[in-house]
């Protein structure tokens, strides 16, 4: 089995599973289906699954031209975006088995970006796809739910094992890192995920995937309690405790960054 990056548009990734049994593969989001046809080509594999992590177009816009290819396509997605989700024929709740070949994975239903957003956990291949809710030292912006949903559909995915790697919906490393090192400049591990980040980007690599044990050391939006990062939000925003209100401001921050 493997896992493949195909980026799409700008800097989005869409992610080929495959599963070495069958030879069958997913694609989890596709915004642009020829170039997912050519990875699918070039790993001598069968394309059977979608898995879309959330209606937004880079992520779904694809489906179309897919099916079009591959008319018998099982395309999951949640049933909350049921009608926003082109060429939907699975559509799934919080905690439903998925299945390519014969991997099988889970819906991890993580609202907030948007209100049906979901993750796609596979334990055998220590993999989780977190869309646009979990991103390398960020998070995705509050679309369709509020600071709360947000934090909890990330607790959710923090509480995943730690060696599970993450894969995430676009490139946005360099950039969280940077803001991220605004809170908690004396963060080390964060200091050296961010020199590491601007070379492996300078080479023409990409950053994901991360582990969530990784990210527990240095995104911000899972470290609500260090005391660095409470420090320097003191400084903008007196009294905030409440680890919702103090998620809700880092938000903002980084909206406003
Ligand atoms: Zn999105
Ligand atoms: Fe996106």
């Amino acid at each position: 089995m493997a896992i493949i990056e195909v980026p799409q548009l700008a800097d989005n990734f869409a992610y080929l599973i495959i599963d070495d049994a069958t030879g069958e593969a997913g694609v989890v989001d596709c915004a642009e289906a020829a170039k997912v046809l050519a990875a699918v080509k070039r790993q001598n594999v069968k394309l059977t699954t979608v898995l879309s992590t959330h209606w937004h177009y880079d992520h779904v816009g694809g489906n179309k031209d897919l099916l079009a290819t591959i008319p018998n396509l099982r395309i999951y997605g949640a049933r909350a975006e049921n009608g926003r989700i082109p060429g939907l024929t699975d559509p799934i709740d919080d905690g439903d088995e998925v299945r390519v070949g014969s991997l099988h994975g889970r819906a991890i239903g993580i609202p907030a970006h948007t209100n049906g957003h979901v993750a796609y956990y596979f334990p055998s291949l220590k993999a989780v796809f977190s869309g646009d809710t979990l991103f390398i030292a960020g998070c995705g912006r509050l679309f369709e739910g509020g600071a709360a949903t947000m934090v909890k559909s990330l607790s959710k995915l923090a509480a995943l094992p730690d060696d599970t790697r993450v894969y995430c919906g676009h490139e946005y490393t360099v950039k969280n890192l940077a803001f991220a090192l605004t809170l908690e400049p004396g963060n080390r591990a964060l200091a050296a995920k961010y020199q590491w980040a601007q070379r492996v980007r300078q080479e023409g690599k990409w950053t994901v995937p991360s582990t969530i044990g990784a990210e527990k050391q240095f995104n911000p939006f899972l470290r609500t309690d260090s005391p660095e990062i409470r420090a320097n939000l003191a400084k903008v925003a007196p009294g905030l405790e409440d680890p919702v209100a103090i998620f809700a401001k880092i938000r903002e921050l980084k909206d406003n960054y």
